[in-house]
């Protein structure tokens, strides 16, 4: 099963309400969330999207103001600039926002080579938006993660958190420039922003559109998923983005198990892994059942501390 193009279009454009983004109010009323299904046994690694995104991102890129300030002390967040290298296009960097990893290795003593379009996640319960201190990253109704280029100061804790590490930073840019721009800040942070705007119009990401495999298929969360584990079902593949870091809202479907290939990729910056991420808010789940459970292991071991007392007292 496979959404096309065409039932999406449908989808969205049935769902405006409002001056709300059409994705958002739909999705939001019924508690959707838009997600994409990647399937990498049809992408050849053309690298058509990522010029695509490129295109269509043009006027969100960043215009630094040079010379930089020089930060005090000298140690804290670190220059990146990437303005004279904006060409680059085999890793995340902030005029890059998708690039292709090509994988290549052996799995059931076949060989095989894998192109993932690698970009943001968007996470159900994004760390980035969660965890930054002055509310620059967030998540839209819709699923949408993105981060207000008006608001980041480029501090770069959404990209500390972030278990892939996608956001990439440019000096020079940005409100710290206006407020003490030697002590706090040091730019925004960029990263894939779903082309909102071309969703806001009824219109496919550049990404999907562009692709002349129809690798991508985006649509309510539900249905991508159950897109997903019939597409996996149909290749005995196996899917990524269901479960890594509580589920994102960007589904992998490969051929070849995701252990293998992540453990061919070289970790790098702007490159990430494809590690099995855990859910971390079930690790906080936990943490907080044992500290709420503390009181009455605490009650309990007093009570059994008594009986044990009294006990020992009725045997004396
Ligand atoms: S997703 Fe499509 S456009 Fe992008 S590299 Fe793969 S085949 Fe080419
Ligand atoms: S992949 Fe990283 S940057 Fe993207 S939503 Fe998740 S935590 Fe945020
Ligand atoms: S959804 Fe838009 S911003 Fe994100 S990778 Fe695709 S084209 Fe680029």
């Amino acid at each position: 099963m496979s959404l096309s193009r065409r039932t999406f279009l449908t989808w969205i454009s049935t769902s405006a309400v409002g001056t709300l983004l059409p994705g958002t109010a739909a999705a939001a009323q019924r508690g959707e969330e838009l997600a994409t299904l990647l399937d990498l046994s049809r992408c050849v690694g053309c690298g058509t999207c990522v010029e695509a995104c490129r295109e269509a991102n043009q006027a969100k890129f960043p215009k630094p103001i040079k010379p930089f300030p020089t930060m005090y002390p000298r140690d804290r967040t670190q220059v990146a600039d990437w303005s004279e290298k904006q060409h680059v296009d085999n890793r995340l960097t902030p005029y890059n926002w998708l690039f292709i990893q090509t994988i290549t290795g052996t799995y059931n003593n076949q060989p095989f080579e894998i192109h993932i379009p690698r970009r943001c996640l968007h996470c159900i319960n994004p760390p980035c938006a969660n965890l930054c201190p002055w509310g620059a990253a967030y998540k839209q109704a819709n699923g949408i993660v993105r981060i207000n280029d008006r608001i980041c100061l480029g501090g770069g804790k959404c990209k500390a958190v972030c278990p892939w590490q996608i956001p990439e930073r440019q000096t020079g840019v940005g409100l710290y420039l206006h407020l003490l721009p030697s002590v706090a800040g040091n730019g925004v942070m960029y990263k894939c922003d779903r082309c909102w705007n071309r969703i806001d119009q009824g219109e496919l990401p550049a990404c999907i559109e562009a692709c002349p495999y129809e690798v991508q298929t985006i649509g309510p969360r539900s249905q991508i998923l159950e897109a997903a584990h019939a597409l996996a079902r149909s290749m005995n593949g196996f899917i990524y983005g269901e479960h890594e870091n509580g589920g994102t809202n960007t589904l992998y479907v490969s051929p070849v198990p995701f252990d293998i290939l992540n453990n061919v990729i070289s970790p790098a910056p702007g490159r990430p892994h494809l590690e099995a991420v855990p859910n971390p808010f079930l690790q906080e789940e936990r943490l907080a059942r044992a500290v709420f459970a503390a009181p009455f292991a605490g009650l309990a071991a007093g009570a059994l501390h008594l009986l044990r007392s009294a006990s020992e007292h009725d045997h004396d």
